[in-house]
């Protein structure tokens, strides 16, 4: 008689828990989140999601208005905002705010549009410093705890620029290359720690960051401030509105989640079909 022909593969010897099926609201209490970036945008939706799941959230930001404005906002949730004002051009403050941090988000971010040639050396070293070395500092500061706890997330709001590159957006479309290999190798240092890293790469979301590009994007390309949204914006975009940030948080929210506890090393990508093409 022939040897049976196998079908599959070998049967897992220590099969991952399955989480029940339907959807379980998603429980982060006793759990200590950091995101930076949380007075507006895509940071204060993540802040706002994960207070709502019950963690305790370090709002990190240098704008005092918006976190002001955030610790508001989340009176009567679950968990609890802790607004902490800082620059995270200032590195060591930085590395110091995340220490003790279960769920690490990198958000923080800003853009200047500009030909190479004209763009100033002074901003693109702070695009690098805010977007690419805080983030190293602060999963610097966060692995120690990580590490000791066995369990930590670390997310990093890369983009489609993390990807893809754009004229006039040198030290953007750098900074998110790079976040993008350092979340890969966090990736691979943290998984024997139950730690995973990984990208979520918007594109373009409806926050104030957009809002101030389509000025710079008019005068850069020649064209009237109402044709950049359709003409370049969302031009490589196959659905043709912007993302809201809930949205983005709702990614950033199911990577912290036990569905995703096998997801490490990747890079989320909510382009509406953009790097489709
Ligand atoms: P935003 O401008 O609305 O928010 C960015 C926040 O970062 C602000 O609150 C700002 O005060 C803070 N920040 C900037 N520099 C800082 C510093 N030195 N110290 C402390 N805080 C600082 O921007 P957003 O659109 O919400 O962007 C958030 C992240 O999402 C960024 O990393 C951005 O690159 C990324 N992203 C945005 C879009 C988009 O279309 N808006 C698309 C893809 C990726």
């Amino acid at each position: 008689m022939s040897a049976p022909i196998s079908t599959g593969p070998a049967p897992d010897p220590a099969p991952a828990p399955r989480p029940a099926p339907g959807s379980v609201p998603l429980d982060l209490s006793g759990r200590t989140a950091l995101v930076t970036g949380a007075a507006g945008g895509i940071g204060r939706a993540c802040a706002l999601r994960l207070a709502a799941a019950g963690a305790l959230v370090r709002a990190v930001d240098r704008a005092a208005g918006g976190l002001d404005e955030l610790t508001e906002a989340a009176r009567g949730l679950p968990g609890r905002v802790e607004p902490r004002l800082l620059d995270l051009t200032d590195l060591d403050a930085a590395e110091a705010a995340a220490a003790g941090t279960d769920i690490l988000v990198n958000n923080a971010g800003l853009q200047l549009v500009r030909p190479l040639e004209e763009f100033p050396p002074d901003v693109f070293h702070t695009v690098l410093t805010v977007m690419l070395e805080a983030p190293f500092r602060l999963i610097r500061g966060a692995l120690p705890g990580m590490y000791a706890h066995g369990w930590g997330r670390i997310v990093n709001i890369s983009s489609v620029h993390g990807l893809r590159a754009s004229p006039f957006k040198s030290a953007y479309v750098a900074a998110k290359h790079g976040l993008e290999g350092l979340s890969k190798t966090a990736a691979l240092e943290g998984a024997p720690h139950g730690v995973t890293s990984n990208c979520v790469n918007p594109g373009y979301v409806r926050t104030p960051l957009v809002e101030r590009q389509i000025a710079d994007q008019a005068a850069a390309h020649g064209i009237p401030a109402e044709r950049v949204l359709t003409e370049v914006l969302l031009k490589d975009s196959a659905l043709k509105r912007l993302i809201e940030p809930e949205e983005v948080a709702d990614a950033v929210l199911y990577l912290c989640g036990p569905q995703a506890s096998f997801v490490t090393g990747t890079s989320l990508v909510l382009d509406g079909g953009w790097t489709a093409h």
